[in-house]
């Protein structure tokens, strides 16, 4: 079973899509698509209420994690930052998942917009009073959100893409971000589709903040397509069995026992 820790180590993809959210392919087809690039298979759908295509609602959400459980699949979930229904899931559903990766789609700016990483409108503010405000957003997220792991933590808003990242992310705002990440335990993803720039993934490492690979794959050509991510991770030093497992290294709220030892 490919979910499963064999003798053989293969790495996980945590962050994949079907055709619960926006991805392409079901649930049966992603596995298999991971199988064949010898990668352990997650189902990490959107869990948004403002979403067209998604997981919308708790019962939705219940919906999800039933039919999940009937595959050999590690069960994730995407769940944004700015959106209300992560604080809706009761325990007894938040317990089911594998793993949990927040996101960063929206960031509130101080005056009370907010400013969608996939809109063409962006606010009349510079790009360095941008960045304060996401890297503050970072920050409340890390103290409040209850997931394993900060899904593409490079992802910005459209206008700002063309900027390198290394001038966006200076280190003060990089290491404020890894401070934050290491006091909550919340993995640093390496995406393949937003893909970060080494000096901050070899920041958080160093830091102390377990790193996770995702491919953030919509398609049969991008699941499981984490090559660029694993090498990135080798070159930087972490060794292939840290890198974020939820069988290994557990969750901060999914299941991660015998049903039987669990509580509640
Ligand atoms: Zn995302
Ligand atoms: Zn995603």
């Amino acid at each position: 079973m490919t979910t499963q820790q064999s003798g053989v180590w293969l790495p996980v993809d945590c962050h994949a899509h079907t055709t619960f959210s926006d991805g392409q392919l079901t649930v049966d087809e992603l596995i298999d698509c991971a199988r064949g690039r010898d990668v352990r298979p997650s189902v990490s759908d959107h869990i948004s209420s403002y979403m067209d295509n998604a997981v919308t609602t708790v019962d939705e959400t219940r919906a999800y994690l039933d039919a999940l459980e009937q595959y050999d699949v590690l069960r994730g979930g995407e769940f944004c930052w700015h959106d209300s229904l992560w604080r809706e899931i009761p325990s007894d559903l938040a317990s089911r998942f594998t793993h949990r990766l927040g996101s960063l789609h929206g960031i509130w700016l101080p005056n009370g917009e907010l400013v969608y990483a996939f809109s063409r409108r962006f606010p009349n503010v510079t790009p360095d009073e941008y960045m304060e405000a996401h890297v503050a957003n970072l920050e409340h997220f890390a103290r409040e959100m209850p997931v394993d792991v900060l899904a593409h933590p490079t992802l910005l808003p459209l206008s700002l893409r063309p900027i390198p990242l290394e001038e966006l992310w200076t280190e003060e705002r990089e290491e404020r971000a890894v401070g934050a990440l290491a006091a909550a335990g919340i993995a640093f993803e390496i995406s393949n589709r937003y893909r970060p720039h080494e000096r901050f993934v070899r920041r958080a490492f160093e830091g102390g903040v377990r790193i996770s690979l995702g491919s953030d794959g919509h398609t049969e050509a991008q699941v499981a397509d984490i090559e660029f991510a694993l090498s990135l991770a080798r070159d930087i030093g972490v060794a292939d069995q840290e890198l974020y497992d939820p069988l290994r290294h557990g969750s901060r709220t999914g299941y991660f026992m015998p049903r039987s030892k669990r509580v509640g």
